[in-house]
């Protein structure tokens, strides 16, 4: 990892926290859960999801409106009317509202509305997006490689970094192996070396690791035991429906027990659940 000049830990107490505006923020005590369907699919599915999770609580919002979708026949996203129903749901809930850019060109629209630009998993290594998100005033959500390994993982968000924007955050998504199984491996391994490594926040997503929502729960908690600085979660009104994912979205009703369930293992490790709170709007 040497060349990990911006992404190295200088020191043992190295951390980053990194804001995504009005005191909601990951790489501290706090965690960040963030939760919603994979898809943004209507006003109506995106406002069942605010408010069906304001009991848990969430800290943000997903649902991605540029989807990557591995075929081309199949549904791409809202495209603008998404993001901006992700733009009224911010206001309506008063949470980040976190979703995935997939080009260049896509930059300027998705960082006007939304509060943290994910980077897929496969775009990991689109060095040309890297360097572009280096110059946006946004947070970054940066998703691991399919198969990235742990020093490409980084190197990627030494891209983001050495452009400009500080403010990165890394998520293990599972990484490709050999079992059909679960639809990725959840790599908790990374977790631990990220977090010894690096001063970025980490965060977990076991929804597209496990593939199956049975086994999500038990992934999120083992994230958080581990070290984790939160999880990224897919969940849905209706699950079955779900237009893209759906058999690993958990119900609202489970989105929100699991929350609950997280709160003696964040105390365990030293964190905790932050209160719903509102982002001021302009
Ligand atoms: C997603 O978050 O819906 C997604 C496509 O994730 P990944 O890039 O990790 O596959
Ligand atoms: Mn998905």
């Amino acid at each position: 990892m040497q060349n990990a000049k911006l992404a190295a830990k200088t020191h043992p107490q190295h951390r980053t926290v990194v804001d995504l505006g009005n005191g909601t923020t990951v790489g501290g005590k706090d965690l960040l859960i963030v939760g919603g369907p994979c898809t943004v699919e209507s006003w109506e599915q995106m406002v069942a999801v605010a408010d069906g999770l304001e009991a848990a609580p969430v800290q943000g919002i997903r649902g991605g409106v540029y989807k990557p979708r591995t075929s081309p026949y199949a549904f791409q996203g809202l495209g603008l009317e998404g993001l901006e129903i992700l733009a009224r749901l911010r206001s309506h809930s008063g949470l980040p509202m976190v979703t995935e850019v997939m080009a260049v060109d896509q930059i300027e629209a998705v960082a006007a509305k939304a509060d943290m630009l994910q980077v897929g998993s496969r775009n990991m290594q689109n060095f040309d997006l890297l360097k572009a998100l280096g110059q946006v005033d946004k947070p970054v959500l940066l998703k691991r490689g399919l198969a990235a390994t742990v020093e490409e993982f980084v190197m990627a968000a030494e891209y983001i970094l050495s452009h400009g924007n500080q403010r990165v955050v890394l998520c293990e998504r599972g990484i490709r192996s050999f079992d059909p199984y679960t639809r990725n491996v959840l790599d908790l391994g990374a977790v631990v070396a990220l977090k010894q490594i690096t001063h970025l926040p980490v965060i977990v997503d076991p929804s597209h690791a496990a593939g199956k929502r049975e086994l999500v729960p038990d992934l999120a908690r083992g994230a958080i035991a581990v070290g984790a600085d939160g999880l990224i979660i897919e969940c849905h009104p209706v699950p079955d429906a779900s237009v893209s994912d759906a058999r690993q979205a958990l119900s609202l009703e489970d989105m929100v027990d699991l929350v609950h369930s997280l709160n003696p293992i964040a105390a365990a490790v030293g964190r905790q659940i932050a209160p719903h709170r509102q982002l001021a709007l302009a």
